[in-house]
């Protein structure tokens, strides 16, 4: 080590110190010591690592001054106190965006979900008898209903569903499963992998792009325990193509006496096609064909909490219960409560479209979607008219969630570009700001879809964008 690089790690102040600086002292008033303290030593310890990395004379001077010290102390200090999993605004248009928690819940799941969590509920115990119950009553009926099933049966989310169902039925005996619907969901989760953890032995059968009946037929054999059927959620195989569908994957399954499981993914529980969107199987049109079990999602375009949801043959979602690995994936009493009351809002359709936030953003009509650009454009060209050019321009949304991929919904987009900032510096901006805001980019100008904006927000999505179109300090 240098003798400069020691001279200047001495200059460094101590923990100490910086806790007497007048303006740190000001900051502890408002934040906790632990967070003021732990921003201190985080921030010398990084500013040891790059004196001693050897950086260039300049910013080595840079580097041991106080006032930047006490400020990236103050910001760190302040970011350390904040939550880490914070409501933020989504006005990319992606209605179900899984990095972005999915679906958002009926304003009735969010009451009921707080009024379980904040005391004791009859979680485990059937009121009418005196006696231990099973958290599964609160949903099964329901689940049954909406989907013409004999049984249901609640789990953590559809990838726990699709790993306990082929445990229970198929662990060391084979799943035949068509090539095209080896599919990979999101980043983590590929059917093949679920397949071998849960210890099925995967029977691939047919082709990427076509698979015949008789591709399954020739697979059964002793060794066969169930015929899977996964929904491509997230793409599509177009032109020459084709899959069997699962009336007919059910005929062979009567004739072989091999139990049928479609997982369909996202789940629709009413019929989009009625509400102007593409079709999405139905687990209750799944159930209708014959299928054995089905599994699907609590929050896709159902729109409730996460879960996993297996409806099917009362025989098989009994051994499912019996399985030890249910336990591990059981789903938990908030998301219970949330499922619940989100499938209450479905025994009535019309219910449903009115409060599950989406549906009611997926049919969100053209002429709302208008309004509420026109009124984020308004406010946002009423407070930063000097910094910003604002319009609205046309445009697509996407469903997301792997869901009808292929589907882009027209929509009106309020584009917004700063005279003096890109639209890069914008959009990493306003990720930073309380709450964030998520954007697009489009070309030079960020486009915000009013779409996934609610009423609420769209005040305050204005007043964030104004608020980081005019400071004009180094961006960093
Ligand atoms: C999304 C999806 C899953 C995974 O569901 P999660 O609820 O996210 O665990 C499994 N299978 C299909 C076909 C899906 O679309």
């Amino acid at each position: 080590m240098d003798s400069r690089t020691r001279l200047l790690l001495r200059q460094l102040p101590s923990v100490d110190e910086l806790l007497q600086e007048p303006s740190i002292r000001e900051t502890a008033k408002t934040l906790p010591r632990w967070a003021v303290v732990e921003a201190i030593r985080e921030v010398l310890e990084r500013r040891r690592r790059l004196i001693a990395n050897g950086h260039s004379e300049s910013m080595q001077a840079d580097l041991s001054s106080r006032v930047a010290l006490v400020a990236e102390a103050q910001r760190m200090a302040r970011r350390l106190n904040r939550p880490a999993l914070r409501r933020l605004i989504n006005a990319t248009g992606v209605v179900i965006h899984t990095n972005l928690g999915r679906a958002p819940l009926a304003e009735v799941a969010v009451e009921r979900m707080v009024e379980v969590a904040r005391g004791y509920s009859n979680l485990e115990y059937d009121l009418e008898r005196g006696d231990r119950g099973s958290r599964q009553d609160h949903v099964e009926r329901l689940l049954c209903r909406l989907t013409g099933a004999e049984a249901a049966f609640a789990v953590n989310n559809n990838a726990a569903a699709v790993l306990l169902v082929i445990n229970t039925l198929a662990e060391g005996r084979e799943v035949i499963v068509s090539r095209g619907e080896l599919v990979e969901i999101g980043d983590s989760f590929r059917i093949p992998d679920i397949m071998r953890r849960a210890g099925g032995i995967l029977r691939e059968v047919g082709t990427t792009n076509r698979t015949y009946l008789r591709d399954y037929e020739d697979a059964v054999s002793p060794a066969s325990a169930i015929i899977l059927k996964v929904h491509t959620s997230n793409f599509r195989i177009q032109g020459f193509a084709s899959q069997v569908p699962v009336a007919e994957l059910a005929g062979l399954g009567e004739k072989t006496g091999l139990p049928v499981v479609e997982d369909v993914g996202s789940g629709a529980l009413i019929d989009l096609s009625q509400l102007g969107l593409s079709k999405e199987p139905m687990p209750s049109e799944s159930i209708r064909a014959g299928a054995d079990l089905v599994t699907f999602s609590g929050d896709k375009l159902l729109g409730g909490p996460q879960a996993g949801l297996i409806v099917g043959k009362r025989l098989l979602v009994t051994r499912l219960r019996r399985n030890p690995l249910a336990r591990a994936v059981r789903i938990d009493k908030l998301s219970l409560a949330a499922l619940e009351t989100t499938l209450r809002l479905y025994l009535d359709e019309g219910q449903a479209v009115a409060h599950v936030p989406v549906l009611q953003a997926l049919v969100m009509p053209l002429q709302e979607i208008e309004r509420r650009a026109g009124r984020l454009r308004d406010r946002i060209t009423a407070l930063a008219s000097d910094h910003l050019e604002v319009s609205i321009i046309e445009g697509t949304s996407e469903v997301g969630g792997g869901a009808l991929p292929l589907e882009a919904i027209p929509t009106r987009l309020v584009a917004v570009q700063a005279i003096r900032l890109t639209a890069q510096v914008l959009e990493r901006r306003l990720r930073r700001t309380d709450p964030p805001a998520m954007v697009r980019i489009k070309g030079d100008r960020i486009v915000l879809d009013p779409r996934t904006v609610s009423e609420d927000e769209l005040d305050t999505l204005a007043e964030l964008i104004a608020s980081v179109s005019v400071s004009n300090e180094a961006d960093s």
